[in-house]
């Protein structure tokens, strides 16, 4: 996974001739002085450079190509210092293929009671400047996000920093494999879709690689090279089994696949329990350590959820929190203090866990293989949102809901598997019922670090349909909203 201070936005002012070289020279030095801001700050994850003060059409189209061609560019970022008159963009920004911000900033923070004279005005006037450019993106229905404040401020920083995660994901989004081992699971509907659209919105390839090869691959791997991921388990994980050939077949198992997909440059994987022809055991704890390491994941062939899972951790590398490939259980109903219980068979992120997780072994009773080895931990608590992505003929819809993580209120002694506990906005009815009017899965990646803010702007970039379920969330309201998206969708 590249990591995400090597990902470049490119900072590009607007300005025109008639001001003189004098001012441009200005304009450009403090665009320059902005940049390197920025590029300093801890509260933005990747590089900002300052680009170029763009003048006449001929420059704004060479510099879009060039963003467009340039691998290392994640976005660019455009702010009108000056005037710019706007017809100058259009053939740039039609051009454009990147994720673009308008920054609407200013380099002074005060007007100078003293000192503002008409000369003063001219040079800074990005609230004039802004507008027109604010038009032509609004005009050419151009996918953007639009950020408004004073650059050195934190919170506006903090703001740019998340759309460039957002960006970023689209990045990887754009350049992710998929490997899947075996098809989705028989008869399920959800965990289906329609692979060459989503390769068409999203980039992402998803193939399929026989269970066999990876079983080849399996049987390839040493005793010693067990023994050195062994002694790795043994120092973060406790141990809670006697079973110890069951996590060492495990062990073979994460090596084996992660081998497959470092060759395949793949981000994520599928498999499922109907496909384990020649596998000894379901991977539990294999899958829970490539989650770790980042890779996506999804249980019964999920292959969407499994690449929002990859496409999320990268979104949110650096910040605590942890991310992970989850699914609906069961309630509890208790009158006003109703919460959901998150598991899945085995395949929990081990990165969301509140202590030490424990390695232990016991029986499946699905997939008819001998009892896997799993890492099993509870969920801390904190706010969190939960992820699906379906396919609604014809359209991808994003479901996001809010959620909050509690400690889980029972200890489940007798629940062999990783777990978390949360009360899903705007409250277990009506969320339950929201998600299940927008069609979200029961597989969801259930993300701590994430925020919907993100989610919501890796949308729009994509240009796919994004529904938030939140503490405001009515079902009136989200029924309409539903309805007018659906027409909305369909003349688009
Ligand atoms: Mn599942």
């Amino acid at each position: 996974m590249k990591p995400m201070k090597e990902y470049t936005f490119w900072f590009v002012v607007g300005s025109q001739h008639l001001y003189g070289p004098e001012v441009l020279e200005t304009v450009a030095a403090r665009a320059e002085e902005m940049a390197k801001a920025l590029d300093a700050s801890p509260n933005i994850p990747c590089r900002v450079v300052y680009k170029d003060t763009v003048k006449t059409p001929d420059e704004i189209t060479r510099v879009m190509k060039e963003a467009n061609y340039d691998d290392n560019c994640a976005g660019v970022i455009t702010w009108m210092h000056t005037f710019s008159p706007s017809k100058m963009w259009i053939r740039g920004f039609d051009l454009l293929q990147k994720p673009y911000c308008h920054f609407h900033t200013q380099y002074n923070r005060n007007i100078p009671n003293e000192e503002i004279d008409m000369d003063f005005m001219n040079l800074n006037q990005a609230a004039h400047g802004d507008r027109e450019h604010g038009f032509i993106g609004a005009r050419l229905r151009m996918a953007r996000k639009i950020v408004v404040g004073y650059w050195q401020d934190a919170d506006v920083q903090e703001q740019l920093g998340s759309w460039m995660r957002s960006a970023v994901a689209a990045a990887v989004s754009r350049n992710l494999r998929v490997v899947r081992f075996g098809d989705n699971m028989r008869q399920v509907a959800v965990t289906e879709g329609d692979k060459v659209e989503v390769q068409h919105k999203l980039g992402w390839q998803v193939n399929t690689w026989p269970v066999g090869q990876l079983v080849d691959e399996i049987n390839k791997v040493t005793e010693a090279e067990v023994d050195a991921l062994m002694k790795e388990y043994e120092e973060k994980y406790t141990i809670a089994t006697d079973n110890i050939e069951a996590v060492r077949y495990q062990a073979k198992e994460e090596i084996a696949m992660e081998r497959i997909l470092e060759r395949e440059g793949a981000g994520a994987y599928s498999n499922t329990f109907e496909d384990l022809y020649g596998m000894e055991q379901l991977p539990g704890l294999a899958s829970q350590r490539l989650m770790e390491k980042g890779y996506g994941y999804g249980g019964e062939g999920d292959w969407k959820v499994s690449a929002m899972t990859h496409i999320v951790k990268a979104m949110t590398e650096g910040p605590p929190g942890g991310t992970a490939f989850m699914e609906d259980y069961t309630y509890d109903l208790e009158p006003g203090k109703e919460l959901s219980l998150g598991a899945h068979m085995l395949e929990v992120c081990p990165s969301v866990a509140a202590d030490k997780p424990r390695i232990e072994v016991h029986p499946l009773g699905i997939g008819n293989r001998k009892d896997p080895a799993r890492l099993v931990f509870e969920g801390h608590p904190g706010k969190a949102i939960v992820v699906s992505l379906i396919d609604m003929g014809g359209r991808l819809r994003m479901i996001v809901q809010d959620v909050e993580a509690v400690k889980p209120i029972y200890e489940m002694p007798n629940l062999p598997v990783a777990r978390i506990m949360w009360k899903a906005m705007p409250d277990l009815r009506t969320g339950a019922h929201a998600w299940i009017l927008a069609g979200g899965a029961h597989h969801t990646v259930f993300s701590y670090a994430a925020t919907a803010q993100m989610m919501e702007d890796f949308a729009e970039i994509m240009g796919i349909e994004f529904v938030h379920i939140t503490k405001d969330t009515t079902i009136e309201g989200l029924k309409k909203e539903l309805f007018l998206s659906d027409l909305a969708w369909k003349l688009k």
